[in-house]
């Protein structure tokens, strides 16, 4: 057992490559042989790209199998990746999932009763 135990750690240091992302600094090990003719970024930084890239953009989509659309996006606000059957709101040229617009509305809601000297009026939407 104690030979096959070092016999698997001399392999994974035999196959795994110290690099130095390029976004954060940080040395990382990959299993891959790094060439040096390129950047490489550790699997956090990859992540944050992958996410970034998504950002600002809506994209539509037709589910074929099941016929209907949807849409991708990255709300804005709560920075998370969603898949949504509706067309998320742009404000400001942000985009807003719908419990993000939803927290919004009840925000607005009270910043304008804050500022303003109470008029009675009844709020339905
Ligand atoms: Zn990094
Ligand atoms: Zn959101």
């Amino acid at each position: 057992v104690k030979k096959e135990m070092t016999e698997k750690n001399k392999k994974k240091v035999l196959t795994s490559t110290k690099i130095n992302c390029s976004r954060c600094g940080k040395d990382y090990y990959v299993s891959f042989v790094a060439d040096g003719h390129r950047n490489y970024f550790c699997e956090d930084c990859l992540k944050i790209m992958h996410h970034n890239r998504k950002k600002g953009v809506v994209k539509k989509i037709f589910d074929s199998q099941k016929k209907t659309t949807f849409f991708e996006f990255v709300c804005d606000v709560c920075d998370n990746f969603r898949k949504a059957i509706y067309d998320p709101q742009k404000i400001n040229g942000q985009i807003y999932c719908k419990e993000c617009l939803n927290q919004k509305k009840a925000d607005d809601r009270k910043k304008t009763r804050k500022n303003t000297v109470i008029i009675k009026k009844s709020e339905k939407d």
